[in-house]
């Protein structure tokens, strides 16, 4: 970080970089009431779904969610972070960054890293350079185009060559007056007994980049037939740039067309990506050696919700691999695997079967659970009775982390045929897995894809939806439209809090998040305005799903405009969710009558049906206070 971001600062960009404006540089706009809309720059679509409010200066997409302030629209469109969306905004706006109040860490850690970044940038172009012109490349080159690697690829992927000596790039370095300190700091050195000693010799070198194409980090390979003593791939160790955990390879160069193709392909190793990227597949990235980790999902999850990993066989099978695709999906990725036969990779695949065989791969890749279902089957003697028992419990396992109900039942009727068990008996067990699962309050993790599946099974929620590119959770879908609409007339007008602030408990809401919301805004209702009302509940809240559904309640989403008494309208509000809650809890207590009287309890069903009598009488009275009792459902 390059300078302190004070409140201060922070306020004095909002202020100078109007959303309107900045989003109107990349949406045309149109207004509509209070807000402008437009087509949503976040997902695809035809009708604007996308609105800015100017009075809020908060935009919000009913089609995907996206939302935020004019800090996350830059974040999110540019793919900055939030510290790079500072910078781009003071200079849009000419505010002169004040680097003097930074800390004294601070600048010692941005100063090492804008070196470290020098560094390898110098780095790479001196490997780029040895490989192009030195002789002592021939062999990197021969390898290189051994592997049909083309020259445009080479120079697209920035390939290069650390010729077999020990200290070439630190004395070029040194020379360039870098301390040794920050040379070693930036891992292409390395400290020996007697001198410093470059890490990478006589190895293809594979620069990596992050997703704004600064090289963070190196890969290097040996070159056949040499030092086969030597781990045939090594990578730059940790640094204060590079974290192997948070970057993808190639992830600079597919990053658009992940995008556009709303799903990225994940592959094993460096040769992988560049084979399918020459051969037109530019959606493919690579992990560095690791397992996937949660960074990377959250990475190829702000481009697209979908992901199919091509893997070999083997690789694809093993439990490692599966567990880490699972985090995939549990971090809200739609998972398909492809695999390729056991001891191929993408690239020898390509070599003997051309494009559209790996295309023909890819479109038959299979859903996640059908895929482990096929691991565990073939893997099992199903003559065997108790090996087919084991494997059953297993496909169990798998189908009970199937959240939508349909989905889960198709699966479920695969994984029965394949083990050839009897279906219903199979389903059932299943079924009873899922109860004992929830029972036990082990709910599964709801991510973002299973819930778009759970409103995609609904014909009502929008298709739109489906194809949501890192969005937050739609808390607002699980609302009550009196909710929307209470919220929303509180958060434009705060005095109308205190009508109803006495009224509604937790019960009375949706969700315990929707019940902190509402005593946010009473608390903050007393402290002032609007305009800051709505800046003091932003700031008190870290949730990315509550934040997005105050975003939604801001862009004037329920239509204040049209409410022609506002306290009225508020009141009604609180009582159709008492009503509700009432009703529900009546819901509950007739099942507890149904019980007891099942078990003969008379003392308990006295008690039951005297509890019941009375919320029925409590629901009359609301019903009674209620001017329209069918408004607000
Ligand atoms: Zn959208």
């Amino acid at each position: 970080m390059g300078f302190k971001i004070t409140d201060e600062l922070k306020e004095e960009i909002r202020s100078r970089n109007r959303l309107e404006d900045v989003v109107g540089a990349y949406v045309a706009l149109k207004r509509s009431g209070k807000s402008l809309v437009g087509l949503c720059p976040f997902h695809n679509e035809k009708t604007p779904s996308f609105s800015v409010s100017p009075d809020k200066q908060l935009y919000y997409c009913f089609g995907c969610g996206a939302s935020g302030d004019v800090f996350d629209f830059v974040m999110q469109y540019e793919r900055l972070e939030f510290v790079e969306a500072v910078e781009r905004l003071a200079e849009r706006a000419g505010i002169v960054l004040d680097i003097e109040n930074e800390t004294p860490s601070q600048r010692l850690s941005r100063r090492t890293r804008d070196v470290l970044l020098e560094i390898n940038t110098l780095a790479a172009r001196y490997f780029r350079y040895r490989l192009l012109r030195s002789k002592l490349a021939a062999g990197a080159r021969e390898y290189l185009s051994s592997r049909g690697v083309s020259a445009k690829s080479a120079e697209l992927f920035s390939l290069g060559y650390a010729p077999d000596k020990w200290d070439d790039l630190y004395t070029l370095l040194a020379k360039r007056g870098f301390s040794t300190e920050v040379i070693l700091q930036s891992g292409l050195v390395k400290k020996g007994r007697a001198s410093a000693y470059d890490v990478f010799r006589d190895r293809v070198i594979f620069p990596i980049r992050d997703v704004n194409r600064r090289v963070v980090g190196f890969g290097g390979r040996t070159l056949p037939g040499k030092g086969e003593s030597q781990p045939k791939y090594i990578n730059s160790p940790e640094t204060l740039l590079f974290n192997k955990s948070h970057v993808l390879y190639g992830i600079d160069l597919a990053r658009d067309s992940i995008k556009r193709l709303e799903r990225s392909v994940i592959v094993e190793g460096y040769m992988d990506v560049i084979s399918c990227h020459q051969h037109g597949f530019t959606n493919v990235v690579a992990p560095l050696g690791t397992s996937l980790t949660t960074a990377q999902a959250r990475l190829l999850l702000r481009y697209a919700p979908e992901v199919i990993i091509l893997f070999d066989a083997d690789t694809a099978g093993q439990e490692a691999t599966l567990r880490s695709l699972e985090l995939l999906r549990r971090e809200g990725l739609r998972v398909k695997v492809a695999t390729l036969d056991e001891g191929s990779d993408p690239d020898s695949f390509l070599k003997e079967n051309g494009a559209s065989a790996l295309q023909t791969l890819l479109e038959s890749a299979a859903n996640l659970t059908e895929y482990r279902i096929n691991v565990i089957v073939s893997a099992t003697d199903l003559s065997d009775a108790s090996l087919k028992a084991e494997a059953s419990r297993r496909c169990i396992e798998a189908l009970v982390e199937v959240i939508d109900p349909i989905e889960r039942s198709e699966y479920s009727k695969y994984a029965a045929y394949q083990l050839r068990v009897d279906e219903e008996v199979f389903t059932r067990e299943v079924e009873r897995a899922v109860r004992r699962g929830r029972r036990a309050g082990d709910t599964f993790r709801k991510n973002r894809y299973t819930r778009q599946v759970e409103s995609a099974v609904d014909p009502a929620a929008s298709q739109e939806s489906l194809r949501t590119p890192g969005a937050g959770d739609a808390l607002a879908e699980k609302l009550t439209k009196a909710e929307l609409l209470l919220l929303g007339m509180i958060l434009d007008n705060p005095s109308l809090a205190s009508l109803v602030e006495g009224e509604l408990i937790e019960e009375s809401f949706s969700s315990p998040s929707v019940f902190r919301i509402f005593r946010m805004l009473c608390d903050e209702a007393k402290q002032g305005d609007s305009e800051e009302l709505l800046s003091a509940i932003l700031n008190r809240i870290d949730d990315e799903a509550e934040r997005q559904l105050i975003h939604r309640l801001s862009v004037g989403a329920e239509k204040l405009d049209s409410v022609s008494d506002p306290r009225r309208t508020v009141l009604d509000c609180a009582l159709w969710m008492e009503e509700n809650r009432v009703g529900r809890k009546i819901s509950s207590l007739q099942l507890d009558l149904r019980e007891a009287e099942k078990s003969g309890d008379s003392e308990r069903i006295r008690l039951l049906g005297k509890q019941i009598m009375d919320c029925q009488r409590l629901r009359q009275e609301i019903r009674a206070k209620m001017s329209n009792p069918n408004e607000y459902r």
